[in-house]
C-alpha cells in the first residue's frame, strides 16, 4: 500500500548546508501547503500567483524576526521587503520579537536555505514557527572572503567552514545586491507570488541526470525536490492572464545546459514591470477588492482540536473550534479530518464512505454564504462534530494516530478544486484496544 508522508515540507528545506559549496548560492526552496498533502499536489499549485492564498487587499501584515540575526542584517531585510508596498496596497509592519501574534516570521539563520510560506499559507504554521527562512551564509560577500583566504596562501577549493571562520573573524561583509534580490523574492512569496519559471510552457527543462546531479551538489535537493522546486509547471489559471515575464524577481536563474533549447536566464535584481503590474492588480491601491479576487475562506482563532474516544458510539469524535469568514465569492467548503500514523503517514483505506483521496477520513460539506462569519464550537456552542467509527480506521488497533484537520474549497465557477484553506494536526493520541 502506498505510504503518503504528511510532513514533506520539513524535508524540502533541509540539507543545504552540508552540500553547499563556497561559491554556490542558495536557490529558493519555497514549498507550498499542498505539498504537505502529497496525494493532492498533482493539481500543481504553483504559477504566477496563488490567488487562493492572497491576503485581503489593504492588509497590514505584522512581521517579526525569530531569535537571531544581527541588527545590520535585520535592517536590510526590513528595507528591501518594503519595495513591494510601493506598488501594491499591502504593508509589512515589522514588530518587536516579543509580539505574540504575527502574520510573517523571519528566521535569519544558517542551513535552512531561502524559502517562505506562500501568502496566507503562513497561517498553517504555529506562532512559534518561522514562516520565512534566509540562509545568511549565502549572503556573504564571497569574493571578499576568498581574497582573504588567498592572502593567507590557502588554495581552493574552499569549504563552508573556512567561510564561516573568516566571517566570524571579520563579520558584516555582505553581498548587498544578492541579499536585496533574495529578500524581495521571498517577500514576494509571502504576498502569494509563485515562481515565474513555472509559467506554463516557459522553460523546456532537460530532465537529465546532469541536471538532477547539479541540484543535488549545489542545493542538496533529491529528485523529488528538483521536480517540485524547479520543474513544476503551474496551473494556467494562476497566470492571471499575464504573459511570461523573464525579468520577474520570482524567476530562477537558468543555464543553457539545463534546457533542451539552450534558453538562459540570469538572476534578476529588480522588481520587473510585470511584477509591479501584477502586485498592483492583486493588491490594488484605491480599490477595496481586486478584480482578480477568487472565493476564499479565512480560518482564524483556531483553538484546541478536541478528539475524544467515544466508547458508546465506538469511534472518534473530533470537534475543532475556529472562526470562519468568507469573502464575496461563492465556493464549496469541506471540513476534512484525516487520520495519520504516529510517524506522519496518512492511513490508507478502501472504505467508500470514510475516505478522502484514499486516506481514512471523515468530512463534511458546508454551505457558506458570501460575506459571512461563522464560529464553530466557540463560546459553549457545539455546532460541528466529525465522527469516524473505529471499524473504519484500518490497521490501527491499539496504536497511536494523528488527526489532520483541513479546510478545502472548490471554486466551481473557475473549475479550481481542492484549494487548501487551512491545515492543522494534533499530537499523536492512543486509540483504544
Ligand atoms: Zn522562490
Amino acid at each position: 500500500m502506498k505510504k503518503v508522508l504528511i510532513f514533506g515540507m520539513i524535508l524540502l528545506v533541509a540539507g543545504i548546508e552540508s552540500n553547499a559549496q563556497f561559491f554556490q548560492r542558495g536557490s529558493c526552496s519555497t514549498p507550498v501547503g499542498q505539498l504537505m498533502l502529497k496525494e493532492k499536489d498533482s493539481l500543481g499549485s504553483r504559477g504566477v500567483s496563488d490567488n487562493y492564498h492572497l491576503w485581503d487587499n489593504g492588509t497590514t501584515l505584522l512581521v517579526k524576526f525569530m531569535p537571531g540575526g544581527s541588527k545590520i542584517l535585520r535592517d536590510k531585510v526590513m528595507l528591501y521587503a518594503k519595495e513591494w508596498s510601493k506598488f501594491g496596497n499591502i504593508t509589512f509592519k515589522f514588530v518587536a520579537d516579543t509580539t505574540s501574534f504575527t502574520h510573517v516570521r523571519v528566521k535569519l539563520g544558517k542551513g535552512y536555505g531561502h524559502n517562505s510560506a506562500v501568502g496566507t499559507e503562513s497561517k498553517f504554521r504555529r506562532q512559534n514557527e518561522q514562516t520565512m527562512n534566509f540562509d545568511t551564509l549565502y549572503w556573504a560577500d564571497a569574493d571578499y572572503y576568498v581574497e582573504k583566504l588567498k592572502a593567507k596562501n590557502i588554495k581552493p577549493p574552499y569549504n563552508l567552514n573556512q567561510l564561516i571562520t573568516e566571517m566570524r573573524a571579520d563579520p558584516n561583509h555582505w553581498n548587498e545586491k544578492e541579499l536585496r534580490r533574495v529578500v524581495m523574492h521571498e517577500f514576494g512569496h509571502a504576498l502569494g507570488l509563485l515562481h515565474e519559471q513555472s509559467y506554463p510552457g516557459a522553460i523546456k527543462w532537460k530532465k537529465t541526470d546532469s541536471v538532477y546531479n547539479y541540484y543535488w551538489q549545489t542545493q542538496g535537493w533529491d529528485k523529488e525536490k528538483v521536480d517540485f522546486n524547479v520543474f513544476e509547471v503551474s496551473n494556467q489559471f494562476y497566470t492571471n492572464g499575464t504573459t511570461y515575464d523573464p525579468k520577474s524577481i520570482m524567476h530562477y536563474a537558468v543555464a543553457a545546459w539545463q534546457t533542451t533549447d539552450g534558453y538562459t536566464m540570469k538572476d534578476n535584481y529588480e522588481l520587473s514591470a510585470g511584477d509591479r503590474t501584477l502586485i498592483a492588480a492583486l493588491y490594488p491601491k484605491g480599490k477595496k477588492v481586486s478584480d482578480l479576487e477568487v472565493p476564499k475562506v479565512d480560518i482564524s482563532n483556531f483553538g484546541k482540536m478536541n478528539v475524544v474516544n467515544d466508547a458508546n458510539r465506538r469511534g472518534l469524535v473530533i470537534t475543532p473550534s475556529f472562526d470562519l469568514k468568507s469573502n464575496s465569492k461563492i465556493g464549496e467548503v469541506y471540513f476534512v479530518a484525516r487520520l495519520a500514523t504516529e510517524d506522519g503517514y496518512y492511513i490508507q483505506t478502501t472504505s467508500p464512505y470514510y475516505n478522502w483521496g484514499g486516506s481514512a477520513a471523515v468530512y463534511q460539506k458546508i454551505n457558506v454564504l458570501p460575506n459571512s462569519k461563522v464560529s464553530y464550537n466557540k463560546a459553549g456552542k457545539k455546532n460541528l462534530e466529525l465522527f469516524i467509527p473505529y471499524n473504519q480506521i484500518p490497521d490501527t488497533y491499539g496504536k497511536k494516530v494523528i488527526v489532520v484537520f483541513a479546510v478545502y474549497l472548490d471554486d466551481v465557477k473557475n473549475k479550481q478544486m481542492d484549494k487548501l484553506m487551512y491545515f492543522s494536526t494534533t499530537t499523536p493520541m492512543s486509540l483504544p484496544r
